[in-house]
């Protein structure tokens, strides 16, 4: 057969899960099994990847799922088609009420208006009317559960273009498991850290000092390794200990810890609400805390004046933000959310400005002076000596920050942010 003959058959699928369980990655992982029954092998590793931070119906991590197949013949591309669409019927959460199941079928390659579409499905957030209209442009096959939300992502899934990249290798529970306690050799995944990070990341939580790779979620994934390659998250994947059986890995390409949902090159101006970016700016008000442990504090870049915050979930993340203080430069990371508040993320200072105390000064007894009245000088109040000038006098504040890049702890990282270990 000629090659010009092969059919290329993309496949997105998104937001099947819901809160109580299951998993879009498990459900393109149990697809994949059936089609390699079948003889038919994807292209590629299935791709996982995260959309915009602020979707307001995100499940989980709003994760959409994607893979290709080449395939020989239009009888193939209809079976592949039917072992989806069985499988997302039988597994997905129908009964969720955020749970809408979209998905789609593409023929061919991508095209640059298809890059288009999804890097903007990751910078703002589109209507499921909108998606389907350009699914229906580009000649896609759309298939709907539910309201089909879904089929958002899964157009995004397919088309995005991956100029950085990261993997995850997911394991997953037997079905007897499901919602039960993990059980897993908590020291070997320490052991695993020592021997991959930092091509691993995210294995330990290094402030909370536990692991990290497991879910709290009753959903079928056992754990996740996050990595720079395929081979170093299937290598750490190998050193992991489970006292409870394995069902199967998949091994995800994805768009996690890239930062891709980051903007640059805008001023807080022209920011707009549920978008995410870097912006190099000065503090201008010193950092307080509001009710319920949240940190606040203003920025400006001169072009407008922002509030930022670093939320209660944020832990010790907010010791470092309440250090800052008034004429810091740094370059935040992060989204403006719907109260027009910017969520840090991340930030780099850059520069540490002086801070002094303005203090009256000491008299020769070594007593500190008070003021005598307006412009009448300080007096000492013990051997009653006095100065003529009004001027107080500047000590310098040390300050215990440095500069550099400090980031949210592990526990409460957007899976988009890129961690500073991975930042060049
Ligand atoms: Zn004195």
């Amino acid at each position: 057969m000629n090659s010009n003959d092969k059919i290329i058959l993309h496949v997105g699928i998104d937001d099947t899960d819901s809160n109580e369980g299951m998993c879009t990655t498990y459900l393109t992982h149990i697809i994949i099994e059936q089609l390699k029954e079948q003889k038919i092998y994807t292209d590629d590793y299935p791709r996982l990847i995260r959309l915009n931070p602020f979707a307001r119906y995100k499940t989980r991590g709003n994760g959409a799922l994607s893979f290709r197949v080449t395939l020989d013949s239009r009888s193939q591309v209809e079976l592949v088609e039917q072992i989806v669409l069985e499988n997302v019927e039988k597994y997905s959460m129908f009964e969720g009420v955020n749970t809408n199941p979209g998905v789609i079928f593409y023929e061919g390659e991508i095209t640059d208006e298809m890059r288009k579409y999804a890097i903007n499905a990751i910078y703002s957030i589109y209507t499921i009317d909108y998606a389907e209209k350009f699914a229906n442009h580009i000649g896609a096959r759309v298939h709907k559960f539910k309201k089909g939300r879904g089929i958002i992502g899964a157009i995004a899934s397919i088309s995005i273009e991956l100029p950085d990249e990261t993997f995850e290798c997911l394991a997953y529970r037997t079905q007897e498991n499901i919602g039960t306690k993990r059980k897993l050799n908590q020291e070997s995944i320490y052991h695993m850290d020592e021997k991959t990070y930092p091509e691993t990341f995210d294995n330990i939580d290094k402030e909370g000092n536990y692991t990290a790779i497991e879910p709290h979620t009753p959903c079928p994934v056992l754990y996740g390794i996050r990595g720079n390659t395929p081979e170093i998250v299937e290598k750490a994947h190998n050193m992991v200990e489970s006292y409870e059986e394995i069902e199967g890995y998949c091994i995800f390409r994805t768009n996690q810890h890239t930062d891709m949902h980051i903007q640059e090159g805008k001023s807080i101006k022209e920011m707009q609400i549920n978008s995410c970016y870097k912006i190099q700016c000065k503090v201008i008000e010193n950092p307080h805390d509001i009710e319920g442990g949240h940190v606040f504090f203003k920025v400006s870049d001169d072009t407008a004046i922002m509030e930022c915050a670093a939320f209660e979930p944020t832990k010790t993340f907010r010791n470092i933000i309440r250090k800052l203080r008034k004429d810091d430069e740094i370059i935040l990371y992060g989204g403006l959310n719907e109260n027009n508040t910017f969520n840090i993320e991340k930030f780099k200072l850059i520069k540490v400005s002086p801070q002094y105390n303005l203090l009256n000064p000491v008299c020769e007894c070594g007593k500190r002076m008070k003021s005598a009245g307006k412009n009448k000088g300080f007096k000492c109040p013990k051997c009653g000596n006095k100065t003529k000038s009004d001027k107080k006098i500047k000590e310098i504040i040390e300050r215990d920050i440095k500069e550099g890049f400090y980031e949210v702890p592990t526990e409460a990282r957007r899976h988009l942010s890129k961690p500073i270990i991975r930042m060049k």
